[in-house]
């Protein structure tokens, strides 16, 4: 048998630091006054293969004479109630001394304790068997943990601390994430929310640490089953990119901080945490560039979350409300301008050069100008809606919203812009983060909208409620490429078809259906388009084009492209089991494409405009 080095290294339960990272820092004893308010909990890995974890909560001085204990129904940073009481199985209550204690529950999700005023302790076990960065899973090779969905709370009394324990664990096993350990096994939380917000990730993963201005960075890199990424790669990249963000922010606001990466299955992204990050990546997606460069992409969202997101954080999720959906109007902020921030950190650490920047701005610009939805509901209210549809896509969607990300991102981009270009280069978006959290994030303030206006006014030397208004209260179409032009880049908008070398695939690329296509069914149709114009729906699966069968959605998109703007086609499909034929007739695609390329000959001013906003400073 043959181990790859990673196999290896796992398999010694191998983890390496470099020898300049710092130590983590040892916390502190409790005070005798944290002691009389800790919540202890053990969760017992006794039988990992079975999924279930075996979960004590103890409660030494509980206040009154009974207490309500819940489970989260979500998890914040992800917006969507997940229910995770429907995991936990057979709740059972007794004093310090082992004796039985009535409980009710009141609802789906909390049940009352009768302790008369007596420390108790509530026994229950949680099944763990969904792999990802907002849920939990336990197997004889590693577990992956989140809080939310294991540790029952204190209802009303979250601010008190908390003393995790395991136990059971195989010898060879260690536990990682941003929770102080003072002895292997044992991690503390100063308040319930911290808790929560430390995954943890156990078992024999490889560990990259360095040290940044002070603090501590740690990859931990969890990869059961095998996986063809090289670890250490992936911290070399990450270093920079690092680098980048504390030069721009002025220094890192923690003491340590880790990237938890989990390798399995399939990519699920990240979620974001004060002090660390959990994303799972595919183990098997490193093998070209492409698949290192997701992994740098997601990294760097992730970790600007620390500022955007956790330490500057929307009022009105202050403090998280666990029980049900806790609306925030400015999820375009945290996600949309952080993964602009995400982009353009990436340049500055060298790892994107100015042409691709370019290119990959141009893409997406492209793309979204292709959602029908864009301009349909403003952003603030589409960051309300996020509960039911961000996170819960119906085929009515398409042209009645969009991505607080993927439209947020590019307001993100045109805020950039408008600050640069009204300030004259002295101001930029990051540094609407820095004044945010001079005002706000250091002092543990929430952020609200009329906030983020104010730090960008002051960014701006000039008052830009005006842009707020149109671009996230109002719906009007976002003016980026009238930006780029100013800011020194050419604009260049081309059909489709335009740039095939073959005379052919030119052609098959001018016509048009308007559909979506799934694996074989109809995703969705452009309003006013063609085949909406025929009467096909989302939903419909396509069995034949021009009488000839098709097994896929691609087959038959390919099908509908033998045919010229202006011809008619007969599409076959079944809907609700019933068979249709509908006459299509191709259009000329309407659609644009846009190329933005630093232009060669911009007036001085601009130029250094422009390099000011394109510029790497790679460490
Ligand atoms: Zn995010």
């Amino acid at each position: 048998m043959r181990l790859s080095p990673l196999l290896l290294a796992l398999a010694l339960g191998g983890a390496c630091a470099t020898a300049v990272a710092a130590p983590a820092p040892a916390p502190a004893d409790w005070s005798t006054r944290e002691r009389k308010q800790l919540v202890q909990y053990e969760v017992a890995l006794a039988a990992p293969e079975s999924r279930w974890l075996e979960v004590v909560m103890t409660v030494e001085r509980p206040r009154g004479r009974r207490s309500d204990v819940a489970l989260p129904a979500w998890i914040p940073g992800s917006y969507l109630v997940r229910d995770f009481a429907r995991n936990l199985d057979g709740i059972e209550v007794t004093d310090l001394a082992g004796v039985s204690l009535p409980v009710e529950r009141l609802d789906k999700q909390t049940w009352r304790i009768g302790h008369g005023g007596k420390g108790f302790r509530a026994r229950y076990r949680v099944w763990a068997d969904e792999p990802g960065v907002r849920t939990s899973v336990v197997d004889d090779s590693h577990a992956t943990l989140n809080g939310a969905g294991l540790f029952l709370y204190l209802v009303g009394e979250t601010a008190r601390p908390a003393e995790l324990r395991f136990t059971g664990m195989p010898a060879n096993w260690t536990v990682h994430g941003a929770l102080p350990q003072p002895s292997p096994g044992t991690l503390r939380a100063s308040s319930y929310d911290v808790l929560v917000d430390s995954p943890l990730e156990l078992g024999t993963p490889v560990v990259h640490a360095w040290d940044e201005g002070g603090t501590r960075i740690e990859l931990v890199f969890s990869a059961p089953g095998g996986s063809n990424a090289d670890p250490e790669r992936l911290a070399r990249e990450l270093r920079p990119v690092v680098h980048a963000f504390a030069e721009a922010m002025g220094g890192l606001p923690t003491k340590r901080y880790v990237f938890l990466m989990l390798a399995d299955e399939k990519s699920d992204g990240g979620l974001e945490h004060a002090d660390s990050t959990l994303m799972r990546v595919s183990r098997d997606m490193f093998q070209d560039e492409a698949g290192y460069r997701r992994a740098l992409h997601l990294a760097s969202h992730e970790f600007f979350h620390l500022w955007n997101a956790k330490r500057l954080r929307d009022a009105a999720l202050v403090p998280y409300d666990y029980s049900r959906e806790d609306y925030s109007r400015l999820l375009w902020f945290h996600e949309g301008f952080t993964e602009t921030v995400e982009n353009q950190m990436l340049v500055r650490a060298g790892a994107t050069g100015p042409e691709q920047f370019l290119q990959e701005l141009a893409t997406a610009w492209t793309a979204y100008l292709q959602k029908p939805g864009r301009n349909h509901v403003p952003l603030t209210q589409v960051s309300v809606e996020a509960w039911v549809k961000q996170y819960k896509p119906s085929p009515g969607h398409f042209s009645t919203t969009v991505s607080y990300y993927e439209k947020g991102h590019l307001v993100g981009v045109c805020l950039d812009l408008e600050l640069r270009l009204r300030s004259r280069g002295k101001g930029s978006l990051v540094g609407v983060f820095r004044r945010l959290m001079a005002s706000h994030g250091a002092r543990g303030k929430g952020i609200t909208f009329g906030d983020i206006v104010a730090a960008a006014s002051a960014e701006a030397g000039s008052d830009v409620r005006d842009f707020f208004r149109r671009y996230v209260e109002g719906t009007d179409e976002l003016p980026l490429p009238a930006q780029l032009t100013r800011m020194g880049v050419d604009v260049e908008i081309r059909a489709p078809s335009a740039g095939e070398s073959s005379p052919l695939a030119a052609r098959r690329k001018q016509g048009w259906t308007g559909i979506v296509f799934t694996d074989n069914a109809v995703r969705s149709v452009v309003p006013g388009s063609p085949a909406e114009l025929a009467g096909l729906l989302p939903g419909d699966e396509v069995i034949a084009v021009a009488a000839r069968r098709t097994r896929t959605g691609e087959e038959a998109a390919e099908r509908l492209m033998d045919h010229a703007p202006g011809q008619s086609v007969e599409v076959a499909l079944f809907r609700g089991g019933r068979l249709l034929q509908r006459t299509l007739t191709i259009a000329a695609d309407p659609r644009k494409v846009f190329r933005f390329t630093a232009s060669r000959t911009p007036e001085p001013a601009v130029r250094e405009l422009r390099d000011a906003w394109l510029a790497s400073s790679p460490r």
